[in-house]
């Protein structure tokens, strides 16, 4: 293979896909089915016989960017996956080619360095202390600490961990003894019912915590339910709560929660898989206002920080709740030497774990800290002008203003009606918007996440959906 021109090939068509991407030059989505697929991209072919360098690896290359779907796309407002900044994509490229399994420090100083440096730069937002950088000064004074995880289910589901050891040290060794709960509103993302299911607390046995008309939780509703836990002899691992909600967009009001969880005693996690972004906006940070009163929280860095999946993290108050987590017993692995630095090995489910930090790290240092501030308040603004937009027309309805960059309304007519529009939109290769359910209705729900779209991108959304519609109907 000749490295150096199939790679000057990939990074030029690389570039004419962002630019085609972002001028509406291709469909955002393209479905083709799986066999059709298989056959293009020539897979049994180049299994069998290698060779996927020069004009085959071009083809190839041709071929595959085509079947993608396009995130920098301005009509890409479906899932909360961000277009990512070229800087950090070139970090997956060095990652994937170093292949440093960083959760020993020895097996990437840099990237562990990195995933050191970024833990206590999110530490620091949230107003926690960081972490300090000589091994041996670790818990010597109360401070945060952290992880990178591959993904925010991941991160949930360490954190849980987390909180149920705490709760209970004997678990890890001897089992659940069946009499833990989970507190969470409805709204949650399913990975937290499923990282109750998973770490032994039981999916029925996450109580759904009261929510108001728009899902988010009613601070009055907690009492009640902490007491109902208690009275039948039932011990609370943690209560969740959403910044933002995956289907709404909406923040729990996470400083009220925040103080009742302190004076109750019970770890509060915040899951900001989505919204703990705004920690980056002066703007719009007031909405994690009280998450330093939290236990721990997450942050996907693929979804608002223009960083490639997958990359989430998982941030503790109190870094001995992390260390005392998880046990270690693989000697190759955990044993007394030199230290120059740190292993996060100990603090993770995962072994071997990829230089998350890097692509995190460098979609971060490609933009600067007041552009990605920009980019969100750029989202956020926009999905509340298009709030403005489609609740000015008389046969939309939309049930909650945004407080983010997720917005979910509807046309006049049926819940089905709802998803047969998305499916001609995405057909139509013009626009990709996703669906949910909120309080028993079906929503059409954008995620404003491109940063090509524009206002104009919404005013023709609209009216494509409008049109589709009175096809249906004639
Ligand atoms: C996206 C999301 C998750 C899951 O994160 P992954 O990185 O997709 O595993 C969890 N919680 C919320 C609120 C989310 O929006």
């Amino acid at each position: 293979m000749n490295f150096i021109q199939d790679g000057h090939h990939l990074i030029t068509a690389l570039n004419r896909y962002h630019a085609e991407s972002e001028n509406r030059a291709v469909p955002v989505i393209r479905q083709q089915r799986i066999r059709q697929l298989h056959r293009e991209l020539n897979l049994a072919g180049f299994i069998k016989e290698g060779g996927l360098t020069g004009s085959a690896f071009n083809n190839f290359i041709a071929r595959y960017l085509e079947n993608t779907t396009k995130l920098h796309h301005p009509g890409y407002l479906a899932h909360q996956v961000g277009a990512p900044h070229p800087t950090g994509a070139l970090g997956s490229l060095i990652d994937g080619f170093t292949n440093n399994a960083m959760a020993i420090y020895e097996m990437g100083p840099a990237a562990a360095a990195i995933e050191f440096f970024m833990i206590n730069y999110l530490l620091e937002k949230a107003g926690w202390t960081p972490m300090p950088e000589q091994a041996d000064k670790r818990l010597s004074f109360p401070h945060g600490a952290g992880v990178l995880t591959h993904g925010g289910s991941l991160a949930n589901m360490t954190a849980l961990l987390i909180a149920r050891n705490h709760l209970d040290a004997t678990i890890r060794n001897d089992g659940t003894p069946g009499d833990l709960v989970l507190l969470a509103p409805e709204s949650s993302h399913y990975s937290i019912s499923k990282a109750a299911g998973i770490i032994g607390i039981g999916e029925s046995n996450v109580i759904k915590l009261p929510t108001d008309s728009c899902g988010r939780i009613d601070i009055k509703g907690l009492e009640p339910a902490i007491r109902t836990a208690r009275q039948t002899g039932k011990r609370i691992v943690a209560l969740t709560a959403n910044a933002c909600c995956t289907g709404t967009g909406l923040y729990d009001p996470i400083d009220d929660i925040a103080r009742f969880c302190n004076e109750n005693k019970i770890w509060f996690h915040v899951d900001g898989a989505h919204g703990a972004s705004a920690l980056f906006s002066d703007t719009h940070k007031h909405r994690l206002n009280g998450i330093e009163k939290a236990d721990s929280f997450i942050i996907d860095a693929h979804k608002m920080l223009r960083t490639p999946t997958v990359c989430a993290a998982l941030l503790v108050k109190n870094a001995a709740a992390l260390d005392r987590a998880f046990e270690h017993t693989a000697n190759y692995l955990f044993h007394d030497k030199k230290q120059p630095g740190f292993d996060f090995i100990s603090q993770v489910i995962e072994c071997t774990k990829a230089g998350l930090g890097l692509k995190f790290f460098m979609a971060f240092a490609g933009l600067g800290e007041q552009k990605m501030a920009h980019y969100i308040d750029r989202c956020f603004e926009l999905t509340r002008q298009a709030y403005h937009y489609i609740n000015g027309q008389p046969d939309f309805f939309v049930p909650c203003p945004p407080q983010s960059n997720i917005l979910c309304f509807r046309i006049d007519g049926t819940d089905e009606r709802q998803l047969a529009i998305r499916d001609a939109l995405i057909a139509s290769g013009r626009y990709y918007i996703s669906s949910t359910e909120m309080v028993g209705q079906r929503y059409l729900r954008i995620v404003v996440i491109s940063p090509a779209t524009d206002i104009k991108t919404i005013q023709g959304l609209v009216e494509q959906i409008r049109k589709v519609h009175q096809s249906f109907s004639q």
